[in-house]
C-alpha cells in the first residue's frame, strides 16, 4: 500500500469532462468528486487519485497565459505530496500548453501528463476512459522509488508523447495529435512500452517554476502574395516584441527586396525574428537554398525542427525571463527542453 503512486488529476476543462445526459441530449459538464464513481475502472489501478477541477471549465480555446501559471501553480504547490499529475485539457489547444508548462517547469522529474479526449466521457463510443486511465497509469509508473517519466507530456490514443513536440492534425479522429519530429515516448498495446532511450535525462536540481510570460508576440504565416503592408503591420507594430516567421519547407522565403529590408528594419529595432517552417515535418536549413540565405545573413533565429506551438510557447518563456539580446538567439537555437534537434 505505501509504495502506490499518488497522482493529482487536475481537470482544466475540455470534452473530456462533460457527460451527455441522454433525456435531452445536452453535453455538461462533470462533476469531477463523484469521479471514481463515475468511472469505477479507476479504483483497479495501483494509484490513489486525489482529483482538483476549475470551478470555471474552459473550452481550452480560452486558454491564456494566466490559465498556464494556475496549472503550474498547482504543479508546485502540491509536487511534494504526488507522484505525477494528469491534467485533463480540451484538445484544441492542448499541445500550446505543453509546450509552455514544459518550459514553466524547470527541473521536473515527475511526470506531468495531459490528455483529453474527442468524444465526452460519457458517451458510448468515447476515447476520454482509455486517454484518462492509461495517461494516470503512466503518470504512476516509478522505477527503484523515482518516477519513469520525468517530463512534460501528452497523451493521447494510444501514444506518450513529448508534448512541445505535438501537434493537433485532427478534429475528427481519436488519433488527433501527431509529433512528427520525434517519436512517441510511450506505446500502448497489449503491454505498456516506454521508449526509455527517448526520455529527457533527469535533473537532480529542484524543481524552479517559471511564472512571467510575455504574449508580445506574432506569428506570420507566409503564403505566396502576402503583402509587405500585411507583414509589416504585425512585425513592425510597436507592441510586438518578437515575430515566428512561419516559411517554406527547409525555412524558404521571398527573397524581394521589400521582404530582405523589413526584417531588417524589425531586426534593428530589436525585435526578434524567428524562422519556423510551416511543413508538419522536417526542419528548417538556413542558407540551404539561396531563398533562406537572405535570411540566414541577417541573423534571423533558427527554428530548425521547433513546431510553431512551441515556438510561441519559448519565445513567451524567453522574453518573460528577459534575455538580453545578445544572448537570445543562441538560447532560443539551443534546446532547452528537448523542443528541438
Ligand atoms: N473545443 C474543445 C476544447 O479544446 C475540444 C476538446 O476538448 O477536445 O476545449
Amino acid at each position: 500500500m505505501k509504495n502506490r503512486s499518488k497522482i493529482l488529476l487536475i481537470y482544466t476543462g475540455g470534452t473530456i469532462g462533460m457527460i451527455k445526459d441522454y433525456k435531452t441530449g445536452v453535453l455538461r459538464a462533470f462533476d469531477f468528486d463523484k469521479l471514481l464513481m463515475r468511472i469505477p475502472e479507476l479504483s483497479h489501478l495501483d494509484c490513489e487519485i486525489d482529483t482538483y477541477a476549475f470551478e470555471d471549465p474552459l473550452d481550452s480555446s480560452n486558454m491564456d497565459p494566466d490559465h498556464w501559471v494556475r496549472i503550474a501553480s498547482l504543479v508546485e504547490e502540491h509536487y511534494k505530496q504526488y507522484d505525477g499529475f494528469v491534467v485533463l485539457h480540451g484538445s484544441d489547444t492542448m499541445s500550446y500548453s505543453a509546450s509552455v508548462l514544459s518550459f514553466m517547469l524547470e527541473n521536473l522529474a515527475k511526470p506531468v501528463i495531459l490528455t483529453g479526449s474527442q468524444l465526452p466521457i460519457g458517451d458510448l463510443r468515447t476515447d476520454a476512459k482509455e486517454n484518462l486511465i492509461t495517461a494516470i497509469e503512466i503518470a504512476s509508473l516509478k522505477k527503484n522509488g523515482r518516477s519513469v517519466i520525468r517530463e512534460v507530456c501528452l497523451y493521447f490514443e494510444y501514444k506518450l508523447y513529448r508534448g512541445n513536440r505535438t501537434t493537433k492534425i485532427n478534429a475528427e479522429h481519436f488519433e488527433a495529435f501527431a509529433s512528427m519530429n520525434f517519436p512517441p515516448l510511450a506505446e500502448s498495446g497489449v503491454h505498456l512500452k516506454v521508449n526509455h532511450q527517448y526520455l529527457l535525462p533527469t535533473s537532480k536540481k529542484p524543481l524552479k517554476v517559471h511564472k512571467e510570460l510575455d504574449n508580445r508576440i506574432a506569428v506570420i504565416k507566409l503564403f505566396p502574395g502576402i503583402t509587405r503592408s500585411v507583414i509589416a503591420a504585425l512585425m513592425l507594430h510597436a507592441e510586438v516584441r518578437a515575430v515566428i516567421l512561419e516559411t517554406y519547407g527547409a525555412g524558404n522565403a521571398p527573397t524581394s527586396t521589400w521582404f530582405t529590408e523589413l526584417i531588417e528594419e524589425a531586426i534593428a529595432q530589436g525585435k526578434h525574428v524567428v524562422n519556423v517552417t510551416q511543413c508538419s515535418g522536417g526542419s528548417v536549413m538556413m542558407g540551404h537554398y539561396e531563398t533562406s540565405s537572405h535570411l540566414k545573413r541577417l541573423k534571423v533565429i533558427n527554428g530548425k525542427d521547433i513546431t510553431t506551438e512551441a515556438a510561441v510557447a519559448k519565445l513567451m518563456y524567453l522574453l518573460g525571463q528577459g534575455v538580453g539580446p545578445k544572448v537570445f538567439k543562441t538560447i532560443f537555437e539551443t534546446s532547452l527542453r528537448g523542443e528541438m534537434v
